[in-house]
C-alpha cells in the first residue's frame, strides 16, 4: 500500500506537533518531521534544548514518522555541522531502546551519505541494517533530489542507493521539465513492482538490486501526475501537505486534494488515466467533475490536469508519449485552449504516416479542432483505436437551442478551435454564420478551409453542403444590422487567468444595438458573470453563461470514456460549488 505522507516544517515543535495530529485526523498515514528550519545543530544549550524538544516531538507523534534535516545545499535550510545532525539522528533512533517510539525512518541524502565513511558510520549508529547489533528500529531512507532538472546520473543514483545494505527505502525528487518526465518515474517504479512480483525480496542487504521500495517524485508544476498515481506504480509512499502555504515543495498537492478529488485511496495498479491537456490548465473544473462522476458510477479512472505548452511539438511528443506508455493506461483526454486545433492535426499526421488508430469525426475534419480524445485498449494494454470527437459544438448548440429553438443565423466571435467547431456544427444545421475575429485573417482562413471540407463531402452521414454566402467574416459593428439570433463569444476575453479578464468580447456599442431578444452566449465559464455576461444581462437580452456548454461537452466525454451516462445532476452540483 502507498502510505500518504504529509510533510511538516518544523519551526515550532508544539505547533508541528499540532499539524501531525491533524494529518492523523484528516486521512494520513504517516508524517515527515523537517526539522532543518528549528534544528541549528549548535552545541551551545540553546542547540541541547532545541534536541530535546525534538526528542520529546518524535516521542509524541501521533503518527509514525521520517525525520530529515536536509542542509542547503539539497533544497532544506540546514547549514550546521554534519557531525551535529548525525548526533542528532543517533539520539533519535536510540530512543527505540528507551520507550520504542523512536523514528520509523531517517531520512539522509545520498551525497552526505557517500561523502566520508566516516558520516556513513554515524548514520548506521542511528539505524536498522543487517550488521547493527543494537535492537534500533528506525530505517534508512537515502535520497536525492534536483530542483533544476532530472539528473543525468539518475540511473547510477538509484543503483548506488540499492547497493547500500543499510539504505531500507529509496527516494529520488527531481523537478519535471514536462509531463513526459513523470514517465520515467513509472519505468523505474514499474521495475521494482515486477521484480517483487517475481518473489525477489523487498529487504536490503542481500537482496538484487531493483527490489527496495521506491519513493519516486517529479516536483514543480508538471510532476502532479507522478504525485497522484504513486498508487498505481505502487511507490512507497505520496507527500501530500496539510495546506497550500504548508507545502515543503514545489507541486506539492494538498492533503484534500489527493483524497477527495484524486480519491487517493481508491487508485491501485488498474486505474485507467485520463485528463485534461490545455495551456494554462490549472483553473479547469474537469478534474472535480469527471473524478465526481468516476466515484458516482463506479468506473475504476483518475483524472488529472496535465499542463502541456502552447507549442503543436510540445502536444506532440507529450500526447504520443502518454498514449504509448505501456503501463499508464490512459483512457482519454480532453483537449482545450490552445490545441483542440493541434488534436485533428496529429491525428492526420499520424494516420498519414500509416498508423490506421485514429479516426476524426465528422465535426472535428470539418472543423479542423476537436476536445476529446478516447483510447481503447485490447486486454494487453495496447492502444487499438484512438477516437477523436468534438462534444465542445454539440454541447453549445443543444444550450442554444433550449433558449432559441428557431436559430437561423447566428455570429460567433473568435476563430479559434471553438469557434471552428462550432461553424462546422452550425452549417451541418443549415444556419447562417458570421465570423468575428480580432485578426480578419484568421477568420477568412476559417472560412476558406471549411468551405473547402464541406465541399470535399467527408466522411458518411455529411450533410450537403450549404451555400457559400451562408459563412462570412465580417466586422463586429455590422452586427446590429445583420440581426444575428444568437452571438457566441468562442474568445477567452472575460476569462480568469486568461489574456483579458476584465474585457468583454462584444464592446457596449456593439452590444446595445443588437435587436431584442438575440441570445448572447458565452463560452467562458471561470467567472459564470463574465463582463460580456454582466452586459448582456443589464441590456436585458436572454443570456447563456459557459457552464450549459461545458456541462454538456464533459458529459458526452464521459460516455464515451465510460460507455455509460454521465451523471447530470452531480455534474451541474460540483461545478456550480466551484465556480461559486
Ligand atoms: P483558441 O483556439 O486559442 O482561440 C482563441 C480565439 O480567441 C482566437 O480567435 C483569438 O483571436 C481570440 N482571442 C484570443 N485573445 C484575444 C484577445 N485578447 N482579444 C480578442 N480576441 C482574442 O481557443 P479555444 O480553444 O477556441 O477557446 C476559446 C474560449 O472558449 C476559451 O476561453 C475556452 O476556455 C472556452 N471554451 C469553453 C468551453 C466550455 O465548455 N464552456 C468549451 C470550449 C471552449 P486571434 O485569431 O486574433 O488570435
Amino acid at each position: 500500500m502507498t502510505r500518504l505522507c504529509v510533510p511538516i516544517f518544523v519551526e515550532d515543535p508544539e505547533q508541528a506537533l499540532a499539524d501531525a495530529r491533524e494529518a492523523r485526523d484528516r486521512g494520513a498515514d504517516i508524517v515527515e518531521f523537517r526539522v532543518d528550519p528549528y534544528f541549528h545543530g549548535s552545541a551551545d544549550a540553546d542547540g541541547a534544548e532545541r534536541t530535546e524538544r525534538l526528542v520529546a516531538l518524535v516521542a509524541a507523534s501521533p503518527l509514525p514518522c521520517i525525520v530529515t534535516c536536509r542542509p542547503v545545499l539539497e533544497g532544506g535550510h540546514y547549514d550546521g555541522p554534519d557531525d551535529a545532525r548525525m548526533a542528532l539522528y543517533e539520539r533519535l533512533g536510540a530512543m527505540a531502546g528507551a520507550d520504542g517510539h523512536a523514528p520509523a525512518y531517517i531520512d539522509v541524502e545520498l551525497a552526505t551519505y557517500k561523502r566520508s565513511a566516516n558520516l556513513k558510520q554515524k548514520v548506521n549508529l542511528a539505524v536498522d541494517h543487517p550488521a547493527q547489533l543494537r535492537p534500533l528500529t528506525t530505517q534508512l531512507i537515502l535520497s536525492a533530489h534536483d530542483f533544476q532538472t532530472r539528473p543525468p546520473n539518475l540511473v547510477r543514483q538509484v543503483l548506488e542507493m540499492q547497493h547500500e545494505p543499510a539504505c531500507r527505502v529509496l527516494k529520488v525528487a527531481y523537478r519535471a521539465r514536462s509531463l513526459r518526465d513523470n514517465l520515467e518515474l513509472f519505468d523505474l517504479l514499474t521495475e521494482v513492482q515486477n521484480a517483487q512480483d517475481a518473489g525477489v525480496p523487498t529487504d536490503a542487504g542481500e537482496a538484487s538490486p531493483g527490489t527496495k521500495p521506491v519513493i519516486a517524485l517529479a516536483m514543480g508544476p508538471f510532476g502532479l501526475l507522478s504525485r497522484v498515481l504513486a498508487p498505481k506504480f505502487d511507490a512507497f509512499l505520496t507527500f501530500a501537505a496539510l495546506r497550500r502555504d504548508k507545502a515543503t515543495a514545489p507541486g506539492q498537492p494538498i492533503l484534500s486534494e489527493l483524497l477527495e478529488t484524486y480519491r487517493f485511496r481508491s487508485i491501485t495498479r488498474t486505474t485507467r488515466v485520463y485528463g485534461v491537456v490545455g495551456w494554462p490548465v490549472e483553473h479547469s473544473i474537469s478534474p472535480l467533475v469527471h473524478n465526481a462522476g468516476f466515484e458516482a458510477v463506479g468506473h475504476d479512472g483518475v483524472y488529472l490536469p496535465l499542463p502541456v505548452p502552447p507549442e503543436y511539438e510540445h502536444f506532440k511528443a507529450t500526447v504520443l508519449a502518454l498514449i504509448d506508455h505501456p503501463f499508464l493506461d490512459l483512457g482519454g483526454l480532453s483537449v482545450t485552449i490552445p490545441h483542440k486545433e493541434h488534436l485533428v492535426r496529429l491525428a492526420r499526421e499520424e494516420t498519414a504516416l500509416g498508423d490506421q488508430r485514429w479516426s476524426l469525426d465528422l465535426l472535428s475534419e470539418r472543423g479542423g479542432a476537436a476536445n476529446t480524445l478516447a483510447i481503447r485498449r485490447d486486454a494487453r494494454g495496447q492502444a487499438t483505436r484512438l477516437d477523436v470527437r468534438n462534444t465542445d459544438a454539440p454541447a453549445a448548440i443543444a444550450a442554444l437551442r433550449a433558449v432559441r429553438p428557431d436559430l437561423q443565423r447566428v455570429a460567433i466571435l473568435g476563430a479559434g478551435g471553438t469557434a471552428r467547431a462550432l461553424a462546422a456544427a452550425f452549417r451541418l444545421r443549415h444556419t447562417e454564420v458570421f465570423i468575428v475575429n480580432r485578426t480578419r485573417e484568421k477568420a477568412e482562413t476559417l472560412v476558406r478551409e471549411l468551405l473547402t471540407a464541406e465541399s470535399a463531402g467527408d466522411g458518411p452521414g455529411a450533410a450537403p453542403p450549404m451555400p457559400a454566402q451562408g459563412l462570412r467574416v465580417v466586422e463586429a459593428r455590422e452586427l446590429s444590422s445583420l440581426h444575428p439570433d444568437a452571438v457566441i463569444n468562442c474568445t477567452p476575453l472575460g476569462m480568469q487567468g486568461g489574456p483579458g479578464p476584465s474585457e468583454s468580447a462584444l464592446s457596449l456599442d456593439v452590444l446595445c444595438n443588437l435587436s431584442d431578444g438575440t441570445v448572447v452566449a458565452d463560452c467562458v465559464y471561470r467567472p459564470l458573470a463574465t463582463p460580456l455576461m454582466s452586459q448582456a444581462a443589464s441590456r436585458r437580452l436572454p443570456c447563456i453563461d459557459g457552464l450549459a456548454m461545458f456541462l454538456g461537452q464533459a458529459a458526452e466525454q464521459f460516455s464515451l470514456w465510460t460507455d455509460r451516462s454521465a451523471p447530470m445532476q452531480l455534474f451541474q452540483t460540483v461545478a456550480s460549488e466551484s465556480l461559486t
